[in-house]
C-alpha cells in the first residue's frame, strides 16, 4: 500500500454525480510497475455507470455554465491550492502507480496544478467581439459560450497533468467534464477528484470513472449528449475514437503519438546539448510522448557528443521511484519492456552498436537501463516508431538539407528539438520542422502558459495556453437588425 500523510486520498471509489461509487463484486488492482504489488482496488465499472455520468454532467450543466467566470475562476483556483498542498501525497500515488522517481513525480503534481491556476485566470477572458456591420440597420456581435458536457479519456505516463490540462480550461469555460483515466493509474485520478470536491467544484460538474476502457469509452463517444471529446493516448486508438466520434460530430482534441527528431548540428553548446538530450530522452523513462525518439548528430560532433552521453548516462541511477537519488525508474508494464527490447534487438541486427545500457538488470521487474545505440540507420524501427523507452539512437548526419528531411520523414508532427548556436540556422530550421512544437537549445518546452499540441497524425488542438480554453467554446454570432 501507499502511505500518505492524507489517507483519504487513496480512494477505491469513483466519483460520479457528487457521489462515491463502488461495486463491490467488480474491482480492478492496480499495481506498482517496480515491484508487482498491488497498491489499491478501483470500482471495474461500464456503460450503465457512463451513462448516468452523462446525466449528472448534463443536469449539472446549466448552473455550472451560469455562474460568472470569476465563481468558477475561485474555485478552479482553490483546486490549484489544495493540489499544492496536497502534492507529495499525489506524488506518492503517481510513483506507486505509475514508477516515476518522487521528485519528478512532485514536479508532476505541480506542474498538473499549473493548468488550474491558469485556466482560472482565464476563464475570465473569454472575450466576445463586436463588428462593424455592412449596412447601418444592423450589429453584428460574437460570443463564446461553452461545449456542454465533454469526456476526457487520459493515459498512464502523466496521471495528474493529463487530467488537469483537459479539466480545468473545460470547468472554466462553463462546460462539465467526466474523466475516464487509464487502468494502470487511476489512483491519481480519484485524489484529484477528492480535491476538486474539496474546493468546491459541484456534483457533476467533474467526475471520474473507472473500468472497461472500451465499454466506458464507447458510451462517451456514441453519447448525443456529450459535445467534445479530449484524448491522450495512442494514434492508433485516437483514430478509433475519433470514428466512434463521427456519428455525432463531437468536437475534438486529440494529443497522440510522437516520433520527436533532436538534432545537435556541429556549432551547438555540447553541454547544452547533453543536458537537453538527458532531460528529453530519459525523462519518465522514456514514457512521454515528446521524449526525443530519433537523435540526429552532425558527424564532426558526432564521436564527442555520444561519449559525453554515455558518461552521463553512466550516472543516472535506475531503480525504485521511492529510492533516494533514483533519476530513472521502470517501464510501465512488461508489454512496455517487450517493445524496447525488441526495438534493440533489431537495431542491432540492423548493424548497430550498443554504446551502454541494452538489457534488463538482473534483478528483473519492469526495469530497462538507460541505453544508447550508434551506428542508427533508416532502416531500423527506431526510425520509424515510437520507442517509448529509455533508449537513445544515434544517427549521424552531414547536412542541414539531409537532417530535415529525415527529420521531417514521419506521420508524426508533435515536438522537435535542435541545437546550434547560429541565429540564421534557428529560423531556417525552426520554420522547416514539420511539428507543433520546436525546442532550440533546450529539452524541456512543455509549461502551462505555452501551447501543446501536435500537426500530422500527431493530433488536433492545442492544450495549455490562451488557446486551450478556446477548444471548449462555441463561437455564436449574434445579428441584430435594428432598422
Ligand atoms: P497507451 O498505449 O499509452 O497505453 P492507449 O492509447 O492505449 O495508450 O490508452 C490511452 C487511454 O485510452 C487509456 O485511458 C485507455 O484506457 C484508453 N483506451 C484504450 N483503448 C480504448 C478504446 N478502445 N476505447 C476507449 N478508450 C480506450
Amino acid at each position: 500500500m501507499v502511505t500518505l500523510k492524507d489517507p483519504t486520498l487513496l480512494r477505491s471509489d469513483c466519483l460520479i454525480d457528487g457521489k462515491w461509487v463502488t461495486a463491490p463484486e467488480r474491482t480492478s488492482p492496480v499495481t506498482d510497475p517496480a515491484t508487482g504489488r498491488v497498491v489499491g482496488l478501483v470500482p471495474d465499472l461500464g456503460a450503465a455507470e457512463a451513462e448516468a455520468a452523462i446525466a449528472a454532467a448534463a443536469r449539472a450543466l446549466p448552473a455550472w455554465s451560469a455562474r460568472t467566470a470569476r465563481d468558477r475562476g475561485a474555485i478552479l483556483r482553490r483546486w490549484f491550492d489544495l493540489v499544492v498542498a496536497n502534492a507529495d501525497d499525489l506524488a506518492a500515488l503517481m510513483t506507486a502507480e505509475q514508477g516515476k522517481p518522487l521528485a519528478e513525480a512532485k514536479g508532476e503534481a505541480l506542474y498538473a496544478a499549473s493548468f488550474l491556476e491558469w485556466f482560472a485566470e482565464e476563464a475570465k477572458r473569454i472575450y466576445g467581439e463586436t463588428i462593424p456591420a455592412p449596412t447601418t440597420d444592423k450589429r453584428l456581435l460574437v460570443i463564446r459560450q461553452p461545449v456542454g458536457v465533454c469526456a476526457a479519456i487520459t493515459p498512464w505516463n502523466f496521471p495528474a497533468a493529463m487530467i488537469t490540462r483537459k479539466a480545468a480550461p473545460a470547468l472554466a469555460a462553463g462546460c462539465t467534464m467526466i474523466v475516464k483515466p487509464a487502468e494502470q493509474t487511476p489512483l491519481t485520478a480519484l485524489a484529484l477528484a477528492v480535491l476538486a470536491e474539496r474546493a468546491g467544484v459541484p456534483a457533476g460538474v467533474f467526475q471520474v470513472i473507472t473500468g472497461d476502457a472500451r465499454a466506458i469509452g464507447g458510451v462517451l463517444t456514441g453519447s448525443d449528449v456529450v459535445r467534445k471529446l479530449s484524448f491522450t493516448g495512442s494514434t492508433e486508438v485516437g483514430r478509433i475514437l475519433m470514428s466512434q466520434c463521427a456519428p455525432t460530430i463531437k468536437k475534438l482534441s486529440l494529443e497522440l503519438g510522437g516520433n520527436a527528431p533532436f538534432i545537435v548540428f556541429d556549432d551547438a553548446d555540447l553541454d547544452a546539448a547533453i543536458e537537453g538530450a538527458l532531460a528529453s530522452k530519459y525523462r519518465n523513462a522514456g514514457q512521454t510522448c515528446v521524449c526525443a525518439n530519433r537523435l540526429y548528430i552532425q558527424s564532426g560532433i558526432y564521436d564527442a557528443f555520444a561519449a559525453r552521453l554515455a558518461e552521463a548516462v553512466r550516472a543516472m541511477k535506475l531503480g525504485q521511484g521511492t529510492e533516494p537519488g533514483v533519476t530513472i525508474g521502470p517501464l510501465i508494464d512488461s508489454a512496455a519492456v517487450e517493445k524496447v527490447e525488441s526495438h534493440v534487438a533489431d537495431a542491432l541486427a540492423h548493424g548497430a552498436t550498443l554504446l551502454i545500457g541494452g538489457r534488463q538488470p538482473p534483478a528483473g521487474g519492469n526495469f530497462y537501463e538507460p541505453t544508447i545505440l550508434t551506428g542508427v540507420t533508416r532502416k531500423m524501427k527506431v526510425a520509424r516508431e515510437e520507442t517509448f523507452g529509455p533508449v537513445a539512437p544515434l544517427f549521424r548526419f552531414e547536412t542541414e538539407e539531409e537532417v530535415i528531411a529525415m527529420a521531417n520523414d514521419t506521420e508524426f508532427g508533435l515536438a522537435a528539438y535542435f541545437y546550434t548556436e547560429n541565429v540564421r540556422r534557428v529560423w531556417r530550421v525552426a520554420e522547416a520542422l514539420e511539428y507543433g512544437m520546436v525546442g532550440h537549445n533546450t529539452g524541456l518546452i512543455s509549461n502551462e502558459v505555452a501551447p501543446f499540441g501536435g500537426i500530422k497524425q500527431s493530433g488536433l488542438g492545442r492544450e495549455g495556453s490562451r488557446h486551450g480554453i478556446e477548444e471548449y467554446l462555441e463561437i455564436k454570432y449574434l445579428c441584430s437588425s435594428i432598422g
